[in-house]
């Protein structure tokens, strides 16, 4: 039963995985690069997961084209972390549906955050719901797991260098059935 979910996560990455979303980077590669950033910070196995697995929502019903192309929010943080919970612990799917709300917490909270974010999300930030009032960031920050949520968004702001060369997404293939096991 793990490994169904596990084949359909690598079947969605090479239907969808060269995609790039606005992004200077493929799906893929953001991907990669994002669980790669969550090992580099000696993240525990399910933020790791969750940063390899964070943006599976974009694959679902066009989600990822959705701001670009039609200027709506497809909320794909939600379609990913439902997409995911058949199979996946809440340490793995929460991070997934906090990491927008994790961009929104940042913008209001740390000065200077937001002019460190790609082009293409400062347009979903508005889309999304701009930064975040004082009560909805008090609210976020009572999360259990808003902490791993704002890890995962740092990862994956960072994860967006073009050209970039690192272990294939065959190399998760243990961890992610272990975190479906447990
Ligand atoms: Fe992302």
């Amino acid at each position: 039963m793990p490994k169904c979910l596990t084949r359909q996560i690598f079947v969605l990455f090479e239907r969808f995985g060269s995609e790039c979303y606005g992004e200077s980077v493929s799906q893929l590669d953001h991907a990669l690069q994002c669980a790669e950033a969550a090992q580099a910070h000696g993240s525990c196995d399910a933020v790791v997961a969750a940063a390899l697995l964070h943006d599976v929502g974009q694959f679902v019903d066009n989600a990822g084209n959705s701001a670009e192309r039609f200027g709506s929010d497809a909320r794909h943080e939600d379609l990913g972390a439902r997409f995911l919970s058949s199979h996946f612990p809440a340490c793995v799917t929460e991070p997934v549906r906090l990491h927008v709300a994790a961009k929104r917490y940042l913008c209001a909270v740390e000065p200077g955050y937001v002019l460190h974010l790609s082009e293409a999300s400062r347009i979903s930030l508005a889309l999304q719901g701009g930064p975040m009032c004082a009560q909805e960031a008090a609210w976020f920050v009572d999360n259990p797991y808003a902490g791993s949520a704002i890890d995962l968004r740092k990862f994956d702001d960072a994860a967006k260098r073009p050209n970039w060369r690192g272990p294939g997404i065959e190399s998760y293939r243990d961890l992610l059935e272990r975190l479906q096991r447990a």
